[in-house]
């Protein structure tokens, strides 16, 4: 992928690169950190959205690659934001991601822009019950859903079910545990993959169309709006329960990370 890559929603090319401060860095897995950056020209964002960052070497060799904002817009969607997170997962063969969590340091000047991305953002007024589904980080723009959902609409149903590999691999574990107190209509269900789950109604295995059918059961009705969220794989696996489990595929809006 270079810098010149324009995105899926054509919107890259009207979209300035500006030169971003890394404000703080939180570890927040074995393999995941966060990384707030402060914005010299605020722009304003949609839950859900992602940004390119660019990466260019002393020899002029560039790379971007696409993260999507794990912090929530401002309450009204169209106010600027000064300051947004990335969460970031080191992929060891990766070429951008491993360089964030071993060169990457706080006040660094990473090369940005955005917002990106259109189909893939809490809907203004929601037509029904939300469903979400992640794996790993594909939480990250599912978490700014949730942030954004805490912050404004409490009233809408909302269930996510998230697969990781162990308790540890959660990430946002304490804050998502704490929402299912703080939103009166949120549940929570995780699919753990390599250990047995922790809280009963937790899965000890990988998604299935069985578990949707489970995780369904936590909602009022039906979804009007099902956002899937991880690697291609997942995506599919996800996509097909969702299918599966007799949901409309007009419902259903996916993002895909990698392979
Ligand atoms: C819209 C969008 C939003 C994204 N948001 C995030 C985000 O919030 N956090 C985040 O960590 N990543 C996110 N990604 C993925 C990110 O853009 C990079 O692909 C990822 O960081 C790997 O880049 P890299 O340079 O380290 O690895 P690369 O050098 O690009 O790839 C290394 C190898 O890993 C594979 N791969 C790439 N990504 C994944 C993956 N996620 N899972 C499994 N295999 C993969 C590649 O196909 C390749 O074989 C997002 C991608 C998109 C398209």
């Amino acid at each position: 992928m270079s810098s010149d890559t324009p995105t899926t929603d054509g919107q890259s090319a009207k979209i300035e690169w500006q030169s971003a401060v890394v404000s703080s860095i939180v570890r927040q897995t074995p393999t995941i950190t966060s990384y707030f950056f402060r914005l010299p020209q605020p722009f304003a964002y949609r839950a859900g959205q992602h940004v390119d960052v660019r990466l260019t070497a002393p020899d002029g060799y560039s790379a971007s690659r696409s993260y999507s904002i794990a912090s929530s817009p401002c309450k009204m969607f169209s106010d600027p934001s000064a300051e947004i997170e990335l969460a970031i997962e080191r992929l060891e063969e990766g070429e951008v991601s491993p360089f964030f969590h071993a060169v990457v340091q706080e006040n660094d000047e990473i090369a940005l822009r955005g917002p990106l991305g259109g189909h893939f953002v809490w809907p203004e007024k929601p037509a029904g019950p939300i469903l979400l589904i992640g794996s790993g980080s594909g939480l990250v723009p599912l978490i700014s859903m949730l942030r954004h959902a805490c912050r404004t609409d409490n009233d809408t149903p909302v269930a996510l079910l998230l697969s990781a590999r162990t308790r540890e691999d959660v990430l946002y574990r304490d804050e998502l545990i704490a929402y299912e107190e703080k939103l009166r209509r949120f549940s929570l269900r995780l699919a753990i993959t390599r250990e047995p789950p922790h809280r009963d109604k937790d899965f000890g295995r990988r998604i299935d169309a069985g578990m949707l059918g489970e995780v369904l059961g936590d909602l009022p009705a039906m979804p009007a709006h099902v956002f899937i969220c991880g690697s291609n794989g997942f995506v599919n696996i996800a996509a097909d329960g969702a299918l599966a489990a007799g949901l409309p595929a007009a419902a259903i809006k996916t993002e895909r990370y990698g392979e």
